[in-house]
Order: structure tokens, then C-alpha cells, then sequence
């Protein structure tokens, strides 16, 4: 394997195609909107999901296909596996699009998710309310991400409001904390895994990853089999992130994304193999790193305005910093990240 075709061209694709270019390879992003990873790919195409020479040119140039953004249309995806392999594979893209999907998947292999009830339109709503209880969240079934397009619904809420489309009303965990496991697979079934960071967020936004996470052995060990369990069900080939909340009563699993993640980021200061580099093996057939950890770390999204603070971090001891080149620091945009060694 010598080029990879990445579905997605935002920041995660652009640390990807820096990882696969350390490694000898080179990477084509496919991309509809702006692509920050434009300037370190090797070849962009900016081309709707809809533009079906575009997407044939784009899977002829390329030996493998992966994606940094799971929402691609079911039509590209089709054509794209015809006409090269997709790594992670389609059924892992399928259930993790849809809230609905993924945790029926998760509880058929027998994990722990909130209590959830479907519900398809607004006038479902109360009938799934009865169901849940409250406090809940209803959530957006497909495309949410940062906490867009959930609604939270309060204990004496009578009037919840709407997301707009069909969506999961969801039981509200009261975790003691949230804790991911970023884990990867091979083709041939070897799974690696990174130790589980305990994560902070704002407004439904990552603020911080730190590791170690400082939970007992027997919940981390507990995490990291429940990561490889969802893997080995998929025969997952990739990095994989498992956001799971921790509950006085176990480990319940939030969501998974098919990809690399946020709370990964702390990796490229923390381990030989970072995440990005450890996804690259995996889809390129390449042996995968140990996911062993060197260093203690803080990873800290800089969001918007944070980017005011670039000029103190950048003279901060043992304090790495990742800038994605978005240009306009908009709010609530992730702009770039930090990893200090602690
Ligand atoms: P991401 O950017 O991680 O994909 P998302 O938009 O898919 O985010 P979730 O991960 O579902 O959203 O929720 C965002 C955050 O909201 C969670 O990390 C957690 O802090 C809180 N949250 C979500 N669901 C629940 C729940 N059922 N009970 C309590 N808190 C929740
Ligand atoms: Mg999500
Ligand atoms: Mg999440």
C-alpha cells in the first residue's frame, strides 16, 4: 500500500496524512467543504459526495480508502467500496451514524448504554418520556457531534422542545466520570489499545483529555475490554474511539466513533506510536505500535478565542502544541490543540 484515499479533510485527516507521510506513504483527501489537511496532503479533491467521476478518480488514485468523518452519504460509499477497499469497514460506519444503530448494537454484544426510546417525530416525544423519565437529553439520531442537536431535558422540564428530526431520547447518567478508550485493530484481529483518558468537557465540547486517569486498574482493564469487545464484533480494521461513562454501578459506553478521536490526541506526546500513526498501520497492513505510554499528559483543545493564548503557550515548558491552519477562530471551533507533559 503506498496511497491512501481519506474520506474527510478537516483536522484529522490532516494529523493522518502528516502520520502516513512519516511512514513513506501519501495520502489523497476527499473533501466537499474546506480542507485545513489540504496543505499537507499529497493530492486534494474538492468534490460533493454526489460527484460521481470525481469519487471514481479519487478511488483510482488511491490503494485503500478510510475516512476521519463518519457522515458520508450511503450513495459514495457504495461506489467507493466498489471500487476499492474501505477500511474501517461499512458496517462499522453504519452503526456508529445512527444513536439508534449503535446502541442497539452495543447492548446485542451485551454492553451497558443509558436507557434509550426512539423517537421518530415530535408528537412521539411525550410517550418516550413516560418511558425514559427525566431528567434526559434528546439527542439528534444521525449527525450530532460537540453536543449539536441535543436538547436537555431537566427533571420539572414540562415543555422539552424539538430537535428538528428524528432523534433518541436518552436517560440522563449520573457518571462519576467520562473516561475513552482509543483502540485500534488490525486486519489479522491484533488489538492495541491506548490507556483510557479521563475527559472533561464544556457545553457538550471536549475541553481536556488527562492521562493517566487516575481510576482504579480493575475500571481502566474494564474499559479496554469493552473497546475490544466493539472491535471484535465489527472486525473493525482502524482506530477506534469508546467514550464510556463511569457509574458507582460500572461502565456504561456513551458513543463510538470509527475513527481517530479528540481524546487521542494526548498520544503524540505520550507514546512512540500516536494514534494517528497507529490508524495509518492498521488500514496500510502494517504491524500496529504497542500503545505503550511514556509520559503523563494534559490535552487541552484550544476552542475560538483560546487561540488569544498561542503566544504564552508556545513559551510553556514541556507543552506541545498543534495548530490546524482554520484560519477564522469562530466560536466553539477547534482550532488546535496542546499536550503538556505533567
Ligand atoms: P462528540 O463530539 O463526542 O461526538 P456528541 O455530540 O456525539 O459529541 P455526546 O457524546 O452524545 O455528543 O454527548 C456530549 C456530552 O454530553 C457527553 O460527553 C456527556 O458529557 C454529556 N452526555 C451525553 N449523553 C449523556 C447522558 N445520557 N447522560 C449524561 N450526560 C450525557
Ligand atoms: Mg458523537
Ligand atoms: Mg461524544
Amino acid at each position: 500500500i503506498r496511497t491512501i484515499g481519506i474520506l474527510g479533510g478537516g483536522q484529522l485527516g490532516r494529523m493522518l496524512s502528516a502520520a502516513a507521510s512519516r511512514l513513506g506513504l501519501r495520502c489523497h483527501i476527499y473533501e466537499p467543504g474546506d480542507a485545513p489537511a489540504g496543505d499537507v496532503a499529497w493530492r486534494v479533491t474538492q468534490a460533493p459526495y454526489e460527484d460521481e467521476a470525481a469519487l471514481r478518480a479519487f478511488a483510482a488514485s488511491v490503494d485503500v480508502i478510510t475516512y476521519e468523518f463518519e457522515n458520508v452519504p450511503t450513495s459514495a460509499l457504495d461506489l467507493l467500496e466498489s471500487l476499492a477497499p474501505i477500511r474501517p469497514n461499512r458496517r462499522a460506519l453504519a452503526v456508529s451514524q445512527d444513536r439508534l444503530t449503535e446502541k442497539t448494537f452495543l447492548n446485542g454484544i451485551g454492553l451497558t448504554t443509558a436507557p434509550f426510546a426512539d423517537v421518530p417525530d415530535e408528537a412521539a416525544l411525550d410517550k418516550a418520556t413516560a418511558q425514559i423519565g427525566r431528567p434526559a437529553i434528546l439527542k439528534t439520531r444521525r449527525m450530532g457531534y460537540d453536543g449539536k442537536g441535543q436538547i436537555r431535558i431537566s427533571a420539572d422540564d414540562t415543555q422539552a422542545g424539538w430537535t428538528g428530526s428524528p432523534s433518541l431520547l436518552e436517560g440522563f447518567v449520573d457518571f462519576t466520570a467520562e473516561i475513552s478508550v482509543i483502540v485500534a485493530r488490525s486486519g489479522d484481529g491484533q488489538v492495541a489499545a491506548f490507556d483510557p483518558g479521563l475527559n472533561v468537557h464544556q457545553g457538550g465540547i471536549l475541553r481536556t483529555t488527562t492521562v493517566p486517569c487516575g481510576l482504579p486498574k480493575a475500571v481502566t482493564t474494564d474499559a479496554v475490554l469493552i473497546a475490544a469487545r466493539i472491535a471484535n464484533a465489527l472486525d473493525y480494521v482502524g482506530v477506534m474511539g469508546v467514550e464510556l461513562f463511569v457509574t458507582p454501578q460500572g461502565l456504561i459506553v456513551n458513543e463510538i466513533a470509527p475513527r481517530v478521536h479528540n481524546s487521542g490526541h494526548w498520544t503524540q506526546a505520550g507514546c512512540a506510536v500516536d494514534q494517528f500513526e497507529q490508524h495509518i498501520r492498521a488500514v496500510a497492513d502494517l504491524p500496529l505500535g504497542d500503545g505503550q505510554r511514556h509520559a503523563d499528559v494534559i490535552m487541552e483543545n484550544l476552542i475560538g478565542t483560546d487561540m488569544d493564548r498561542v503566544p504564552a503557550i508556545l513559551s510553556q515548558p514541556r507543552t506541545q502544541i498543534h495548530l490546524y491552519g482554520k484560519g477564522e477562530a469562530r466560536e466553539g471551533r477547534k482550532m488546535g490543540h496542546l499536550n503538556r507533559i505533567t
